[in-house]
């Protein structure tokens, strides 16, 4: 059993902590609590250990692997403790691509596995990772172009906007095409991004230029087959964001969380050998099995697809 701690509790670490104790190889031994809040609250009515962050000491002693989820900046000056005390770490997207291995499991697993520190991508990057590499391994990317329409806060959150507008990020190209090549080094991608009053999921507008020109149906097949991306129809009435939350819901999800990327079967289209396509990323939920499988590669358990397979399963992951 790897012992595992969460510090920060939050969007990421309370759906990290749920999944960590429906894994057969893995043993939740706590989570940090900095302030008490609701979710901490909830968490000890899980019977989940707390540990009070000024006793971080103690849950580090206990462990083999911690998961950092902690907000953006304060993994980089909790990683000294964890060099420190010789423990292993997986960090979250915010983090800078320098604290460790960028990591998405279909995608690099093998070559980061005797890593000490990993880092899960952002959920941007992640979807477009599982998407990419897909294409890329059957069709040979030439070059990608994509846009992202971000959410503009997680549901929970008061303090975050735009409420009442579209913001283009004003740098080109915007941080998440460099932050793809952390994962697949040679792909070449232009990335752009605008944020818009949502709370729902991310959409990710996407150009791809082949050297091998598939039909729609072959890449309708191919996202099919590919693990956690789901092919959504308007057919089945799921036309936007709200819909496939509703259907995450109806599919008895925890949380009503839909880690896949979901990409709309009728937005595939073929144009010489260029490709387009929509995906959409439920930002709460998609790094959370990533999460699971980068703690396996850590500790040297594998291979890739056996533990995609075991996260899958325990999560219900298509
Ligand atoms: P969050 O604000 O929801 O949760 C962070 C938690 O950490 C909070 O519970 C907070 O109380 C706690 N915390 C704050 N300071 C702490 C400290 N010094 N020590 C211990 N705990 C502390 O944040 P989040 O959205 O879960 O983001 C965490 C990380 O995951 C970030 O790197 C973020 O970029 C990344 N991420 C977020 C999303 C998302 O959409 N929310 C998606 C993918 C990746």
């Amino acid at each position: 059993m790897i012992k595992v701690g969460i510090v920060g509790y939050g969007t990421i670490g309370k759906r990290v902590a749920d999944a960590v104790l429906l894994q057969d190889d893995m043993e939740l031994v706590g989570i940090t609590a900095n302030t008490h809040n609701y979710k901490i609250k909830a968490a000890k009515k899980k019977n989940i250990p707390v540990f009070p962050i000024e006793e971080l000491h103690h849950l580090l002693d206990k462990i083999d692997v911690v998961v950092d989820c902690t907000p953006k900046g304060i993994g980089a000056s909790n990683k000294i403790l964890y060099e420190d005390m010789g423990i292993k770490a997986v960090f979250q997207g915010g983090e800078k691509p320098d604290i460790g291995a960028s990591f998405v499991a279909q995608c690099n697993y093998a070559e980061v596995a005797c890593s000490k520190f990993l880092r899960v991508v952002s959920c941007n990057t992640t979807g477009l990772c599982r998407t990419l590499k897909s294409l890329d391994d059957n069709y040979y990317i030439d070059k990608v172009h994509a846009t992202m329409i971000r959410r503009a806060a997680d549901p929970w959150d008061i303090y975050h906007g735009p409420i009442n507008a579209l913001v283009p990020h004003l740098v080109v190209p915007s941080h998440h095409g460099p932050d793809v090549r952390t994962v697949i080094p040679h792909l070449e991608i232009f990335t752009t991004s605008i944020s818009v009053p949502t709370t729902l999921m991310h959409m990710h507008s996407i150009a791809v230029d082949l050297h091998i020109a598939p039909t729609v149906e072959e890449v309708i097949s191919l996202f099919k087959n590919t693990t956690r991306v789901r092919v959504v129809h308007n057919d089945d009435g799921i036309r936007s964001t709200a819909e496939i939350m509703e259907y995450a819901k109806d599919l008895g999800r925890e949380r009503g969380d839909m880690p896949e990327v979901c990409v709309w079967s009728d937005t595939i289209g073929v144009w010489g050998n260029k490709l387009m396509y929509i995906q959409a990323i439920h930002q709460e939920s998609d790094v959370v099995p990533e999460n699971i499988d980068a703690i396996r590669a850590l500790s040297n358990l594998g291979p890739a697809h056996e533990s995609i397979r075991k996260t899958n399963i325990s999560m219900n992951i298509d």
